[in-house]
């Protein structure tokens, strides 16, 4: 029986993060702040975040500091993610954000599949809240990717035969399992941010760590890699003060 799809089978390990629309400055902290003790508009005044001056740092550190957490809030990121499905689960736990993901009831689902590279550690070691991976051996490596390739070319292969028989797109699909790659757009603000980051990134310098699975703390690397570069002095401010969302 011929494939429903001609597009070949792919196994990647990497995720895709592309901020794709952006409305956020540091100076988008400090006139929201400032409006708590001038009482008038401050927008006009908040000048460009090349003009930032001592004090506003200051005021940014201050406001992350002691959690003022609202001034965080007048921004917005737009990110498309690609990744597989069980970061997609974990993702959208995170409920102060927008979403949008593609359709496997209105479209047919392609056949890109997730699999851990060489560098993916595959030893569990601890208690449960606070794992530690170590590096996998070879063979252990090889029995992952078996694994991974037989079970998702198997899957894809029967989510094919139904729709080859005629069924409906959103009843073939629940075959298909958690590594199979999804796209979404999600939109957050910088105070979201700062809470998905608090929890989704292993980081040295934060205050109370988090212990997350590595696919989605790929995701939230690459995304705080864009939002620094959109928000510095916010970024700094958020790492000096333990990584605690505001
Ligand atoms: C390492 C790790 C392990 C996890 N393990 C599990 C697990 O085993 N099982 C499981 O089910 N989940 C698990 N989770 C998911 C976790 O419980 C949260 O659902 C997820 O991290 C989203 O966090 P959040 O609620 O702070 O985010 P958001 O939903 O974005 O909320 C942000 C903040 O808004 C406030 N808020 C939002 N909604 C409410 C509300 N209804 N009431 C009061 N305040 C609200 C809270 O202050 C919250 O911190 C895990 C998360 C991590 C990081």
């Amino acid at each position: 029986m011929s494939a429903v799809t001609d597009v070949d089978p792919e196994f990647r390990s990497e995720m895709t993060v592309e901020l794709v629309r952006s409305a956020a400055r540091d100076s988008d902290v400090l006139f929201a702040a400032r409006v708590s003790t001038l009482g008038e508009q401050t927008l006009d005044d908040a000048g460009s975040d090349a003009d930032l001056e001592k004090r506003d740092r200051g005021l940014i550190n201050y406001l992350m500091r002691d959690r003022h957490g609202s001034p965080f809030e007048h921004n917005s990121m737009t990110f498309y993610v690609q990744a597989p499905i069980f970061v997609f689960r974990e993702f959208m736990r995170h409920r102060i954000a927008s979403y949008n993901e593609e359709s496997g009831r209105y479209r047919e689902l392609k056949p890109v599949f997730y699999v851990p590279d060489a560098t993916r550690n595959l030893i569990q070691v601890g208690k449960p809240g606070a794992y530690d991976f170590l590096p996998g051996t070879p063979e252990q490596h090889a029995a992952v990717e078996q694994a991974v390739h037989e079970q998702s070319l198997a899957a894809y292969a029967a989510y094919q035969r139904m729709l080859e028989a005629g069924v409906a797109r959103e009843v073939a699909r629940i075959v298909l399992p958690l590594n199979l790659y999804s796209s979404m757009y999600v939109t957050m603000n910088a105070r979201s941010l700062m809470n998905f980051l608090s929890l989704r990134t292993k980081h040295p310098e934060a205050a109370v760590p988090s212990f997350p699975q590595r696919e989605i703390e790929l995701v939230a690397e690459a995304m705080e890699t864009h939002w620094a570069t959109q928000m510095p002095h916010t970024h700094a401010a958020f790492t000096k003060n333990g990584r605690v969302a505001p």
